[in-house]
């Protein structure tokens, strides 16, 4: 294998959030690290990448098209894969962890198709976000249940902190069914669940609907949806990061941003355990569709 020079990293010591005093060279650091973890979580997966140049408080850029290119470990996808758009992009190697976060990006974000299964989605995620006046052991016990219900409609499902407010369940899918199927699939497990439990669950979004209740947002399997990756920084004060846990193990985490590029470190090793079986999960929609009574309808 050819040696490469590592890539230059230019103001190490510059303090990228004021809350935790966390430099650019300990980003850099964290991703070098968590570049194994992390990898098999980003691969051949269209990525969306937000750079905080100015530093955590500052402006905050969302790209998920080939402007943000010319990054070494990141490459173009074709761009027939998301016709009438730029190329999309795709962390091809753990360097490219690391020129990304020499061009400031904090957050890796997600599709829930490969290039391999586009437009079939191979996970269905279900995002957990607490409104105002809800305590965090509600966010938890909201997780078992979304959980036990997805298990009582025969899918397997796995958690992670979200790095910052709550927490997402993903349903790893072989690729069958269409992203509009697997939309309307979550759609209607989140509808069922706050039918089920009105007091706790609320199925439409806004603030004003989610006082002192949950929102669980299916919209995360639109097409080009992201979501946070594994492993991923979170551009937020304190610098969270998105923590692949067991399900045992949610008892004892206290947030949402439980895990910091600060405190990770300890986790990092056991937490390629957690997810084993969620990669290997060849599950269908098929017994939770029959279940649901759903009937797919025209999609948009
Ligand atoms: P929390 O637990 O705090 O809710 P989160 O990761 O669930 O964290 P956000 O960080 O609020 O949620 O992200 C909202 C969603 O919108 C994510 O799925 C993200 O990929 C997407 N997103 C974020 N910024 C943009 C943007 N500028 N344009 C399009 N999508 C975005
Ligand atoms: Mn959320």
């Amino acid at each position: 294998m050819a040696t490469r020079q590592p890539i230059p990293i230019t103001h190490a010591e510059r303090v990228i959030d004021a809350a935790s005093g966390v430099t650019k060279g300990e980003l850099v650091d964290y991703y070098e690290r968590v570049a194994p973890s992390m990898l098999p979580h980003l691969k051949a997966r269209p990525v969306a990448l937000v750079r905080a140049p100015e530093g955590v408080g500052g402006e905050l850029f969302f790209q998920k098209h080939a402007a943000a290119a010319a990054m070494d470990g990141i490459d173009l996808l074709d761009p027939a894969l998301d016709p009438g758009h730029e190329p999309l992009l795709v962390v091809s190697a753990p360097r490219g962890l690391r020129s990304a976060a020499q061009m400031n990006v904090v957050e890796f974000h997600t599709w829930n198709m490969t290039t391999r299964t586009i437009p079939r989605a191979d996970r269905m995620v279900f995002d957990l976000d607490p409104g105002e006046g809800v305590a965090w052991p509600e966010v938890r016990e909201a997780a078992t249940l979304v959980h036990a219900f997805l298990g009582e409609l025969k899918l397997q499902s796995w958690v992670k902190t979200s790095g910052g407010k709550g927490l997402h369940v993903v349903v790893p899918l072989a690729p069958r069914h269409d992203w509009q199927a697997v939309r309307q699939v979550a759609r209607a497990v989140v509808v069922r669940m706050a039918a089920v439990v009105p007091q706790r669950f609320v199925a439409k979004s806004g603030p004003r609907n989610r006082v002192g209740r949950i929102f669980i947002d299916y919209l995360r399997n639109g097409w080009g949806s992201t979501t946070a990756a594994a492993w991923s920084a979170r551009a937020r004060p304190g610098l969270g990061v998105s923590v692949p846990i067991d399900w045992s193990e949610l008892a004892q985490v206290e947030s949402g941003a439980h895990w910091t590029v600060r405190n990770v470190e300890p986790r990092l090793r056991p937490g390629q355990t957690a997810w084993d079986g969620f990669t290997a999960s060849r599950q269908t929609l098929t017994r939770a569709m029959k279940a649901l009574d759903f009937e797919p309808t025209e999609t948009t």
